[in-house]
């Protein structure tokens, strides 16, 4: 279905085949896309389902039709947290838009030691947004989950994913590229990341990128007694808003074809 036009849809939306439209969404659909009754598009409900739709309208109200499931295929077979201390200014709404477009299933946007300013509710709301829209241009089958702002304690506290990766710039750690490819020397007891057909779908990794001026000795450390294995991506210092794009693109290249 190449060419037709794609709207990110709440699952509730659907009842019986047929999808209610919020006002904003018909405006988008009749007056920014300039469809009309009878013209079809594609419904995306974020949580992995596409709906073939067929645009219909009563009086002055327009809704959808569903006129079959769609299937695809674009979800990597691991789901990925990112958790990432916010960086200064806007930054972050690129961190959101470039982690959706690799591979990232939910953003967990931590304040650290050098990051105490806490955002504000409407910045939020922004990335959620930012990552709706990434996701339907990255034509996903899902849209990140962001989750409210918490402490990188907290967060590495709570941490559920089976397998834990804190980046850190400088010193002598494993790269990921190894952990994920179970290459090179070994780690701390971490197993390779690698795994045979029936792990797959359990496979949940969790990746923290730290601020501008990086974690402090101590939270590397704690997140390493919570199972985190620190982890480089290279020999270079890379910025607050590069290395998690590094990293997930590393990630989506180990487990692309897998
Ligand atoms: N100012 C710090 C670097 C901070 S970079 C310093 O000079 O040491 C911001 C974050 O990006 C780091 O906390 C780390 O999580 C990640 N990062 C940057 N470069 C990295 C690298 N080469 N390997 C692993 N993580 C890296």
């Amino acid at each position: 279905m190449p060419q037709l036009q794609r709207l990110a849809i709440n699952p509730t939306q659907i009842c019986d085949r047929i999808i209610n439209l919020t006002a904003e969404q018909q405006h988008y659909l009749h007056r920014v896309l300039r469809l009309n009754q009878g013209d079809r598009f594609i419904a995306i409900d974020g949580r992995g389902h596409w709906w073939l739709a067929v645009l219909e309208a009563q009086e002055t109200e327009l809704f959808a039709s569903i006129t079959e499931e769609i299937s695809v295929n674009r979800e990597l077979p691991v789901e990925v947290t990112l958790m990432a201390a916010l960086p200064k200014g806007n930054g972050f709404d690129e961190v959101v838009r470039q982690a959706t477009e690799l591979c990232v299933t939910s953003i967990v946007p931590v304040t650290s030691d050098r990051t105490l300013l806490k955002p504000s509710p409407q910045k939020v709301d922004r990335w959620r947004r930012i990552a709706a829209e990434a996701a339907e241009q990255s034509e996903r089958q899902i849209v990140p989950t962001i989750w409210e702002p918490i402490s990188f304690d907290l967060a590495v506290k709570d941490c559920t994913q089976k397998y834990r990766y804190i980046g850190v710039a400088r010193g002598d750690n494993r790269h990921l590229w190894d952990c994920l490819m179970g290459t090179g020397r070994a780690g701390t007891g971490a197993p390779p990341l690698r795994m045979g057909e029936e792990e797959k779908g359990e496979l949940s990794i969790a990746l923290a990128i730290g601020p501008e001026g990086g974690w402090t000795e101590d939270e590397v450390k704690r997140a390493i007694e919570l199972g985190f294995e620190p982890v480089s991506l290279g020999n270079r210092i890379l910025r607050a808003v590069t290395a998690p794009i590094v990293a997930l693109s590393l990630i989506g290249a180990a487990f692309e074809k897998c």
